[in-house]
């Protein structure tokens, strides 16, 4: 029994023995497949990560490197340094002094100032020009802040250039609109003092005047400077109103036929009696022309030329010449290239003045104002008004000598041009232009019965007088409405013409011109005329448009309704020739 229970526990000794053998063996398995599967991964995350850091040595846009805090020295650069400057890393790694090739002494300069007051504890943050591999021009971001522990600067540059030069444009965009904004105001302030300058004047004047009442030849002195003040105002007033609707791009232009010589004789009529009156000599030629007529804004263009001439007959003391000259440069296609010159031998513009001289206000120098008077503004609207009509200005100027502006434009050839034979067909035209200036110079107002539609009170006996000085018989109505019924209810025939003002009360002027010309009465084609304070060209179009036979801007010229009504009495009674 005793030996059964020795072999027995013998037995049981060796099976543990197997048994913790065989768990030994199954653990250093386990063991050994773990590490195995642990080495495994390890090595995957060793090439990934090396795969990362080649990765940013790779990039075009991002250096990195690190800077060992106890001794400055730079300890690692990313090898896409090399990429982004053209300079090999290690020389970096050997001599920090190296990166000023990168940035260039000046720039250099700048970053050592900022890394000697940086505080080292929130990071350091700075933009830099630097030069690429290529030797272009580049920018880039500087970030420096300490890593690890404290121990190391982790420094990071990148290449904005691509965002800098947004926020350039982005800033000067500002800036502009700045400057924009800051000329509107300055525009607005200066246009105020502008206009209370003459208006001062105006009411200094009248006040004179008024005081002088008992001695009419002084009396008459301070009211023709009050006049002559006040027309200056208004052109004044018409050169911002001009200005303000080029700036808002309001300004529209006219696409009409005209014809260029009738252009060239107004200005020598409208000129010549005072240049010669200033003792300059005078001109204006016509050069090289086989075409007349052409389309364009022949009142724009106008406008512009005589700005010019009003500036060379300023600027120019008595004996020295004027000269307008028309040129045809050119025709193709049906353009005419046209050359406008207006030359003078007056004193000349200063060569630092020829730069500004199309900008709003601009005069040589605070004298100008003084001696010669004007604004600043006529060359700033002409400028506009060539651009508009996509053509140029040339100034040329030399002190003491003289001046000349030259206009360039290109305008189609009217087709009333293209079809005029070439025999002197224009004589008639000259002879009929002929006949009507003299119908018009010749023209009164003598015996006409009008109606005179006028809200303003004021304005009314303004009218009322001076129409019925120049005889003309007067009948008010108080607004289109009144204008309406007084028309309605008078004979046949019995008005000769109506002066409707636009803006009334109950029934504006346009709307009383359709009212009539619509009524079916035989005499609803009567002569009816804007006389009013809405001066735009849309304006004057649209009176045009409603069926009115003109417009008349306020203030009114009386001179000017005579002539606009002696005109238009000259068409009809020549349409009824017909
Ligand atoms: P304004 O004549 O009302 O002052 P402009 O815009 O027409 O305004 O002219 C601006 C300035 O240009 C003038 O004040 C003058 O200093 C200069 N200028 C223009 N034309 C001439 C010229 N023909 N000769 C000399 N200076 C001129």
């Amino acid at each position: 029994m005793t030996g059964i229970l020795r072999y027995a526990s013998q037995n049981l000794v060796l099976m543990l023995l197997f048994l913790a053998a065989s768990v030994l063996v199954v653990f250093f398995f386990v063991l050994y497949i773990c590490e195995r599967r642990k080495s495994g991964k390890y090595r995957h995350a060793v090439d990934r990560t090396n795969d990362f850091i080649r990765a940013f040595g790779d990039g075009r846009r991002c250096i990195h490197a690190i800077v060992r805090v106890e001794d400055q020295r730079i300890i690692y650069m990313s090898p896409n340094f090399y990429a982004m400057t053209g300079i090999e890393p290690e020389r970096v790694l050997a001599d920090a002094e190296v990166l000023r090739e990168a940035v260039g002494k000046k720039e250099a300069r700048g970053i050592v100032k900022e890394l000697e007051i940086w505080d080292r504890i929130s990071p350091l943050d700075l933009e830099t020009d630097y030069k690429n591999a290529g030797g272009e021009n580049r920018h880039g971001r500087l970030v420096l802040e300490r890593a690890g522990n404290d121990g190391f600067y982790l420094a990071v540059f990148m290449d904005i250039t691509e965002e800098y030069e947004l926020r350039q444009e982005l800033q000067n965009d500002l800036e502009q609109a700045y400057k924009a904004s800051q000329a509107k105001s300055d525009f607005l302030s200066k246009m105020s003092h502008e206009i209370r300058t003459p208006m001062n004047g105006i009411l200094g004047m009248l006040n004179l005047a008024k005081a002088h009442i008992d001695s009419p030849q002084t009396a008459e002195d301070y009211l023709v400077k009050a006049e002559s003040l006040s027309q200056f105002l208004l052109t004044l007033i018409n050169d911002i109103l001009d200005m303000s609707r080029i700036e808002s791009g309001k300004m529209e232009l006219e696409s009409v036929a005209f014809d260029l010589f009738e252009v060239a004789d107004k200005l020598n009529s409208m000129f010549k009696s005072t240049m010669e009156g200033k003792g300059l000599h005078w001109e204006v030629q016509m050069q090289d022309f086989d075409v007349r007529y052409v389309v364009g804004d022949e009142l724009r263009l106008t406008q512009v030329i005589i700005n010019f001439i009003s500036n060379a007959q300023k600027f120019t003391p008595a004996g020295g010449t004027v000269s307008v000259t028309f040129r045809q440069m050119g025709r193709l296609e049906g353009n005419l290239h046209l050359m406008i010159r207006v030359r003078d031998t007056g004193k000349g513009i200063k060569s630092d003045f020829l730069s500004r001289i199309f900008r709003p206000f601009e005069q040589e120098d605070a004298s100008t104002a003084h001696h010669y008077g004007g604004s600043g503004l006529g060359l700033a609207i002409a400028d506009n008004i060539i651009r508009l009509m996509n053509g140029e200005i040339i100034v040329d100027s030399e002190e003491g000598k003289g001046t000349e502006f030259v206009v360039y434009v290109t305008l189609p050839v009217a087709d009333m041009d293209q079809t005029l034979p070439d025999n002197i067909d224009t004589t008639v035209e000259i002879r009929a232009e002929e006949a009507l200036r003299k119908a018009v110079d010749e023209s009164t107002l003598k015996g006409l019965h009008i109606l005179l539609a006028e809200d303003n009170d004021i304005n009314a006996e303004i009218a009322i007088e001076l129409l019925e000085m120049e005889g003309a018989v007067i009948e008010r109505a108080c607004d289109g409405q009144e204008a309406v019924h007084m028309f309605m209810d008078s004979e046949p025939g019995e008005y000769d013409a109506i002066l409707m003002d636009i803006q009334m009360p109950n029934m504006n002027g346009w709307e009383a011109t359709k009212v009539i010309r619509s009524s079916g009465r035989k005499d609803s084609d009567l002569l009816i005329f804007a006389m009013s304070a809405n001066a735009f060209i849309e304006d004057k179009r649209y009176s045009l448009e409603v069926g009115m036979d003109g417009h008349i801007s306020k203030p009114v010229d009386f001179d000017e309704v005579r002539r606009v009504i002696g005109e238009q009495l000259y068409f009809r009674r020549n349409r009824k020739d017909v």
